[in-house]
Order: C-alpha cells, then sequence, then structure tokens
C-alpha cells in the first residue's frame, strides 16, 4: 500500500477513473458540531490519497469538489449518508453518483445484522483491518504515521467490496433496489445537514 498525503486540495491530475473510494475522517460524528479533518481517495490500485485539512478552511478544495459534482466518477463509500453530509457542511455541495457498501451490504446480506467496515472485510475479503485509531484526534496539525495508515486502509478495500456485494445483489434480484438507494442518499445527506426532519418517511 502506497500512501501520498497533499493539504486543502488534490492534485488534479490525481483521480481520472471511472470510480474512487472514498471515506472521511472528521473530529466527531455530528455534522453540525465537529469538523471535516480528512478526506481519503484510492482508485482501486492500492494507493491512497489524503487530503488533510489542518485548519477548518474549506475554500482552498476546488479539485475535490469538481470530484464530488462530477457525475460520471463513481465515488464508493462506506456509509455515504454522513461522510457526503459531512462534505456537504465543508463544501456546500452534495457529491453526485455514490455508492456505499453498508447500504449494499444490508440488501445482500440479509442472513446477518454485522455490516460494518471491519466485518465486511473479515467475512467477504478474509482480511482483519484495525479500527484502533477511530476514536484519535483528527483535528491535529499534524497526524500521526498510525492514523495515516488506518486512514489509507479506510479506503483500501471498497472496489474489492463492491464488487463482491454487486454480485450477490444481481444473483438475489435486489441490483435496481440497491441503485434507487444509492441515488437517494445525496438527498437525504442535504436533509440530514439542513435539519429539522428526522425521518421524513415517518409518519
Ligand atoms: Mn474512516
Amino acid at each position: 500500500m502506497q500512501t501520498y498525503l497533499y493539504t486543502y486540495d488534490l492534485p488534479s491530475d490525481v483521480v481520472d477513473v471511472k470510480s474512487v473510494a472514498m471515506d472521511t475522517e472528521t473530529t466527531g460524528l455530528c455534522l453540525h458540531r465537529d469538523r471535516l479533518c480528512l478526506i481519503q481517495f484510492n482508485c482501486g490500485d492500492g494507493v491512497s490519497h489524503l487530503v488533510h485539512f489542518p485548519e477548518p478552511i474549506y475554500d482552498r478544495s476546488p479539485n475535490v469538489c469538481g470530484l464530488l459534482t462530477n457525475g460520471h466518477v463513481q465515488k464508493i463509500f462506506h456509509y455515504a449518508r454522513f461522510d457526503v453530509g459531512v462534505l456537504g457542511v465543508a463544501f456546500g455541495v452534495f457529491a453526485k453518483n455514490v455508492y456505499c457498501t453498508k447500504v449494499a451490504s444490508k440488501l445482500a446480506r440479509t442472513f446477518t445484522d454485522q455490516h460494518s467496515l471491519k466485518a465486511l472485510c473479515r467475512d467477504l475479503l478474509g482480511v482483519d483491518i484495525s479500527k484502533n485509531e477511530q476514536q484519535s484526534y483528527w483535528g491535529a496539525s499534524t497526524l500521526t504515521p498510525e492514523q495515516l495508515k488506518y486512514a489509507s486502509v479506510d479506503v483500501l478495500y471498497l472496489h474489492e467490496l463492491k464488487k463482491i456485494l454487486d454480485s450477490i445483489l444481481i444473483r438475489e434480484g435486489r441490483f435496481d433496489l440497491a441503485q434507487g438507494c444509492f441515488d437517494f442518499i445525496p438527498l437525504v445527506a442535504q436533509l440530514d445537514v439542513s435539519g429539522g426532519w428526522h425521518d421524513i418517511f415517518d409518519h
């Protein structure tokens, strides 16, 4: 695994592919309180590109924003709803063409309630990934080698997971249902960010 670290934006030529795995690290899980600290990208080639935000400055990322709004590039997340929301708060744009391995797993793997990234890597790939750094301080001006490694691994396996999950979804006749859910994620994230809607489908 190779890792490249940048500050505030991606170089313009890094993501020239049809699909990119993405993840974010934040100071917490509350969209309206916590901030974006790191965005990870992996094009499925074992190379992770990390964009660090040492300060809460989000107007220096034209290449990241261009990628998010480029409908020709599919963005593969695990639990896309949160990442798309966090990125929406930071940049004021909501990602287009999103895939979520957590939603895919819920639709494909109805025989289990284990849908975390760690569980998917273990069950589908036989890989044990560490989640030790998840609760570390990502707002620091310099990230530790352990944090950088953890962050890189979080986007390393998403393409492989997607491939396996898609094959199950197709076999079980649930691919269109999954696609409909993925298409809806940017709107759900937008509702989360605007706040006050709770679950719009509740009675
Ligand atoms: Mn992560």
